[in-house]
Parts: structure tokens; C-alpha cells; sequence
């Protein structure tokens, strides 16, 4: 089979390899007939991620169709279409109890990591993938569903909705605001709505983006290049500041802007995946009984979102703005890549 293999820091290439067979009974192997690309595959390919080794699949969100399945699987079986989500979850251990599959302690090597996927094992950028732990890792698509639509339900949207919306305790009424307006950031503003935000601000430097995310739920839009756009953050609400500040970028400088719009008694959930150190202003902070959030996506809402999706009252297919075929994979990490100039939020490949 084909598949986007990974060759060191800044190197990548559709590649002929072996194709996956199953290893333990608990496996399936999925023809992988829709993919997209993370943020996370362009930090890898920075070398940002070294536990990546040489040779690796990338992708962890893909969408296909079950070709073979390991003996002790009984809830999938040969011809379904499954969302393959970007955790994987043994469903057994004490993290899996609790329904925080991100902490999954079976993945061997992974110390409590749930995400293997173009990580650990071989990802989801290829013409097939090996699925561990198939049972509790994967979920099949209702009739009437797009692989478009589906293919956002492996990371993206559960990751705005579990750690901006939902650790951020959005509650009908409430002011959020979201800094950052790529894709991650646009499923917590999509999703912000479902607990009843009355008005969510979306804050980016891009313009284009902060026009997107008004298609995607936002009421209103701040661009933090501006000089004074906590002002303008503030006088959108009774001027004491935002009820959640979700940070889905990953620097310093975001989640400082965090603090300085969430009200007393508000929250900040961060999103983003942070690569240094973070200043945090306790000392001035403490006073104002902020609450401050953070993790790895669980994907335990998927089901939730899915029902959603499939009743249309998540357009979650209007992520989608490029198109290619596998073998344009290139192509498409070039378009990806360049998103500011492209305008791209989630690039689909199919096969
Ligand atoms: P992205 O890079 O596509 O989008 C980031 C957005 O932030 C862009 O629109 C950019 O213009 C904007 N931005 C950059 N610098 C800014 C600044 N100084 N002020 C305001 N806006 C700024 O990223 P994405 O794919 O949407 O992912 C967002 C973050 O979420 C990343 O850090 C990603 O790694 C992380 N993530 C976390 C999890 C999790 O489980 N916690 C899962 C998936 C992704
Ligand atoms: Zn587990």
C-alpha cells in the first residue's frame, strides 16, 4: 500500500510500505477512505515531537471501512464505515472507567497516552491502518453522513468541545471568548453554542479567519493586533470581562491574553498544545478566583457530536475547504501548510 511516511525533521514522502495485519485479537485494519492533516502533523514534521521516529505513518483522523477484524472484536465487523478517532481506548483500565480515555493505560510504550496514532504507531495518512483496541476506538457512521462531516469528528471537534466549551463550564448566558480561529478554535465556537453562549468572540490576527468563524457561530470578532483590543473585548460584555477565555493556539502570548479578559470568577480553558514554558501571573491572578483548565482530548463526546452531525444541527462538513486525492498528499501538506495565504481549514484526502 501507499502511505505518507515520515523521514526526520522536515522530511515526508508518499511512500510504497507493507500493509498493517492484524497483531493482537483486539485490531481491526480499516481502508482508510478519508484523512486530513492536524497542526499537530506540521509540529511533528518540525521535529517538535521527537518520541516520532523515522519511518513513521503520520495522521491520527481518518474515516473507512473495516476489511478485517481480530477475534476478540464484537461490536465491529467487516464492511462498516467507522470515524477512527484520534485516541484509542482500551475501555478496560482505571482512566477508560472514568471515561478519560486520553490517559489510557494499555497502549504499550505510551505511559498513559491515548494518542498513538501517527505517534507511536502508524497513523491514518495511508491507503490502510491498523486499529488497536477497535471496540472502544472506533465508532460507525450513521446513514446519511459524509466522510466530510465524519472526518471532523476524529480530533477537531470533540477537542473544542471536551477541552474549550466543557472544562471551560460554559453556561447558558454566558460570554466566551476564543483566542485563535483555526480549525480547533472554530469547533469550540461551533460547539459553544450547543451550552447556550449568548455571545462568543472570536480573537485572531487573521482577518480572514475572524470572517470564517462568524460562519461558524461567532456573534463577534477582535483582532489582538489591535491596540486596544482588550477594550473592545470589554466593552462586549457589562465590562468586567468574558465568562470562559478559550486558548486555542498553544504560545505564551495567547494564554496571557487569556488573563487579561476573563472576568473574576470566570475560567480559562487552554486548548492549545504548548511547546516552552508559560508565564503565569499568580500573583496578580489569585484574587480574581480564576479557574484554569487544560488536557488532552478524551474523544468520549464523539458519540454525542456524531448524533448531532447526523441530525444536521452540526454542519461540521464546513470544515472543509480543500480537496485531494491520496496520491496529491503532498499537495495537500503544501496548502495546509500555508494557511494564511491558502485560506485552507481542513484539507480532505480521500481515496
Ligand atoms: P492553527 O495553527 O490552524 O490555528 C491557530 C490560529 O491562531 C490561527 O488562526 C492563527 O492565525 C491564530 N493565531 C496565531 N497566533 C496568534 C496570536 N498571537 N493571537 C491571536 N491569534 C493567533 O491551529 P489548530 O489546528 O486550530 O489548533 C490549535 C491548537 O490546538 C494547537 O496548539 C493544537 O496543537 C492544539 N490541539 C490541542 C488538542 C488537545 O487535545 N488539547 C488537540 C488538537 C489540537
Ligand atoms: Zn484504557
Amino acid at each position: 500500500m501507499k502511505a505518507l511516511v515520515y523521514h526526520g525533521p522536515g522530511k515526508k514522502s508518499w511512500d510504497e510500505v507493507p500493509d498493517p495485519t492484524i497483531v493482537d485479537p483486539t485490531d481491526i485494519i480499516v481502508k482508510v477512505d478519508t484523512t486530513t492533516i492536524c497542526g499537530t502533523d506540521l509540529h511533528i514534521l518540525k521535529g517538535d515531537v521527537p518520541a516520532v521516529t523515522e519511518g513513521r505513518i503520520l495522521g491520527h483522523e481518518g474515516v473507512g471501512t473495516v476489511t478485517e477484524v481480530g477475534d476478540a472484536v464484537s461490536t465491529v465487523a467487516v464492511g462498516d464505515r467507522v470515524i477512527i478517532s484520534c485516541i484509542s481506548a482500551c475501555g478496560a483500565c482505571s482512566y477508560c472507567h472514568q471515561g478519560l480515555y486520553a490517559h489510557c493505560l494499555a497502549e504499550e510504550g505510551a505511559e498513559g497516552i491515548g494518542w498513538i496514532f501517527g505517534h507511536l504507531i502508524d497513523g491514518t495518512q495511508a491507503e490502510y491502518v491498523r486499529v488497536p483496541f477497535a471496540d472502544n476506538s472506533v465508532y460507525k457512521v450513521p446513514e446519511g453522513v459524509s466522510d466530510e462531516a465524519a472526518v471532523m469528528l476524529s480530533d477537531i471537534l470533540p477537542t473544542g468541545f471536551e477541552i474549550g466549551v466543557r472544562y471551560g463550564h460554559v453556561e447558558p448566558g454566558d460570554v466566551v471568548a476564543v483566542i485563535g480561529a483555526g480549525p480547533v478554535g472554530l469547533a469550540a465556537i461551533m460547539t459553544a453554542g450547543l451550552y447556550g453562549a449568548a455571545r462568543i468572540i472570536a480573537i485572531d490576527l487573521d482577518e480572514n479567519r475572524i470572517a470564517k468563524a462568524k460562519d461558524f457561530g461567532a456573534t463577534d470578532g477582535v483582532n489582538s493586533g489591535d491596540a486596544d483590543w482588550v477594550e473592545q473585548v470589554m466593552g462586549m460584555t457589562d465590562g468586567l470581562g468574558v465568562d470562559t477565555a478559550i486558548e486555542a493556539v498553544g504560545i505564551p502570548a495567547t494564554f496571557d491574553a487569556c488573563t487579561k479578559i476573563v472576568r473574576p470568577g470566570g475560567n480559562i480553558a487552554n486548548v492549545g498544545v504548548h511547546g516552552k514554558p508559560v508565564e503565569l501571573r499568580l500573583n496578580e491572578l489569585w484574587i480574581s478566583d480564576i479557574a484554569i483548565t487544560m488536557g488532552l482530548v478524551s474523544t468520549s463526546t464523539t458519540p454525542m457530536l456524531l448524533k448531532l452531525v447526523a441530525q444536521h444541527k452540526l454542519p461540521a462538513e464546513k470544515f472543509a475547504t480543500h480537496r485531494f486525492t491520496f496520491d496529491q498528499v503532498m499537495d495537500a501538506y503544501d496548502t495546509f501548510s500555508k494557511a494564511a495565504e491558502t485560506k485552507a481549514l481542513k484539507v480532505v484526502i480521500s481515496g
